[in-house]
């Protein structure tokens, strides 16, 4: 433990941030980074607790007290192997993660919680300056040949954990360059692209070659890629997007998410766009869905310079501390304020959308919507909508973004051609802990076994299926799992 009084001396602080009227006129991040002292007190605050909860908050497992502890000491190097040792990209879970472990943090169960988040990504980026992030691949090769259809946060994770064990590592990208939702979903100001690809040339170091314009199942066979590997590992996430099909969807102005974000990512990285280019200058935009995609959707059009952005959702507005119903340590489902919110647009909840309206040239001019109340359950769930009558209005708006999610995985394409078995959400089945699909030599991770998720599961995901296709190469596999968290206590103490 660091300091014994940190957590009574010190309060959260995070990073400054760039002022919100500067920071739209760009899309670089816009977080800053701790001072010493101030890196050395908030690691200070950690009470090294002798239950750390943050722990198992944490998909991945990772050690946190004894990195923060390690930070403390200023001991650069301990502080990045402990972190490593369980995620291999902290650059990004240090810059997008929504911080589960920060819920399950035992100081927040009556002060802020340790900046977790923060503090992992000052480590990796320490070490980066330092020149401690190296190759890990071993130098004796197994012989076996793995193939990852995918290049997002869990092919990625995968192809980094199976490369180390040994093996001949190819990923298989259908996009132009690698990353998945991290280079053409989450927007540069959430993430900046040389972080991603900063990451990819140390990979490449290590050995593992990245096949982009690769899409397996369509200009690459599916049935070779099986044949020529002795593994595959499925990670092609959850990519097709929820529909919101009522009259007048077919307007122009109406657009997907991702369609609209994967351009302005592609945009900032100087890549051509394909197709018709789709912007929000000078709209009243809508955004209908209420999470992470559609609060990336309001930071773009804020900063592509939209007349006004608003945000609906269906769901009942969060309540803004925890209930009885999602207590310590759980992750609550509570009011979520994101940096893009900050930045300027109108919130509404429990609103239905019922018509997309049109003007006589076809193009998008309002939206007819009502209000609507939910009957909630005994544990506080929504179960059923209805219409508050006499609530029926007119909102104008030119663009309407698509932001409720995703509701599967593609299926025509290589899990089709490879016969896999998909679960009752139509993802890959896939049992979780074993990432065995019903194909011979085939595995599934991420959001395409999963179902839509976070960075840091698929991560976890990825790491904990190499380890499953290790065990089914090698008989056994000395790799990492989150099974063992104290496994560090062995390396360190
Ligand atoms: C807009 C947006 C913002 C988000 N923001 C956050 C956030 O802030 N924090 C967070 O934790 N999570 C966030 N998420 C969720 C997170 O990005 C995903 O959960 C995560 O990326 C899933 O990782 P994955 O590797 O399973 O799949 P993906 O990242 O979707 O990667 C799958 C890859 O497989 C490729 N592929 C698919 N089929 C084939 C094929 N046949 N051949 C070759 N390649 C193929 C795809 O092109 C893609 O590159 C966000 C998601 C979106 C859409
Ligand atoms: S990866 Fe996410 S949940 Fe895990 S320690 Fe980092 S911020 Fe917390």
């Amino acid at each position: 433990m660091g300091k014994v009084t940190g957590f009574q001396e010190y309060n959260r602080e995070l990073p400054v941030k760039t002022p919100v009227a500067e920071r739209v006129k760009n899309y670089n991040e816009f977080v800053g980074l701790y001072s010493d002292e101030k890196l050395n007190q908030q690691s200070a605050r950690c009470m090294n607790c002798g239950i750390p909860f943050c722990h198992s908050g944490c998909p991945l497992g990772n050690v946190i007290p004894e990195f923060n502890d390690a930070v403390y000491r200023k001991n650069w190097d301990e502080a990045y192997q402990i972190l490593s040792s369980t995620n291999n990209f902290p650059e990004f879970t240090g810059r997008i993660c929504p911080a589960p472990c920060e819920s399950a943090c035992v100081l927040g169960i009556n002060k802020p919680p340790v900046a977790i988040e923060e503090i992992e990504k000052h480590i990796i980026e320490i070490a980066y300056s330092k020149n401690m992030v190296k190759p890990v691949a071993p130098l004796i090769k197994t012989g076996k040949k793995v193939a990852v259809i995918g290049s997002g946060p869990a092919g990625l994770a995968a192809a980094a954990q199976l490369s180390k064990a040994g093996h001949s590592v190819t990923v298989y990208e259908r996009d132009d360059r690698p990353g998945g939702l991290l280079r053409y979903g989450i927007p540069d100001f959430k993430l900046e692209k040389w972080v991603i690809d900063r990451r990819i040339q140390i990979m490449e170091e290590d050995g593992i070659e990245f096949k982009c314009n690769a899409e397996v199942g369509k200009n690459v066979a599916a049935d070779e890629v099986v044949r020529n590997h002795h593994a595959v590992v499925l990670a092609g996430g959850s990519t097709i997007p929820r529909n919101l099909p009522i009259p007048g969807r077919e307007l122009k102005g109406i657009y997907f998410a991702m369609d609209f974000l994967k351009q302005q990512n592609k945009r900032v990285s100087s890549i051509a766009v394909e197709g018709e280019e789709i912007f929000a200058t000078d709209k009243d935009v809508v955004v209908i869905g209420g999470g992470d995609t559609g609060s990336d959707c309001v930071g773009t059009s804020n900063r592509q310079g939209a007349r006004s952005v608003r945000q609906f959702e269906v769901m009942v507005q969060p309540p803004e501390q925890r209930t009885a119903h999602m207590p310590w340590p759980t992750y609550p489902m509570v009011l979520k304020t994101t940096s893009s919110h900050e930045e300027g647009v109108e919130r509404s909840w429990g609103i239905n959308t019922k018509e997309f309206l049109g003007d006589a040239e076809g193009n998008l001019r309002a939206l007819k919507v009502t209000d609507v109340s939910w009957e909630i359950d005994v544990m506080g769930r929504p179960i059923k909508f209805n219409e508050v009558e006499g609530s029926e209005r007119e909102i104008p708006c030119q663009r309407v973004f698509l932001a409720m999610g995703f509701v599967n995985p593609q299926f025509e394409g290589t899990l089709e051609q490879l016969g896999v078995e998909l679960d009752e959400r139509k993802n890959v089945k896939a049992k979780e802990g074993v990432y065995r699909t019903n194909v011979s030599k085939v595995f599934a991770a991420g959001d395409m076994r999963r179902g839509q998720s976070l960075v840091v599961w698929a991560i976890s995901e990825g790491r904990e299926a190499a380890r499953k296709v290790d065990e089914f190469l090698m008989g056994h596999s000395n790799l990492e799992s989150k099974d063992a968290v104290n496994q560090f206590d062995q390396v360190f103490y």
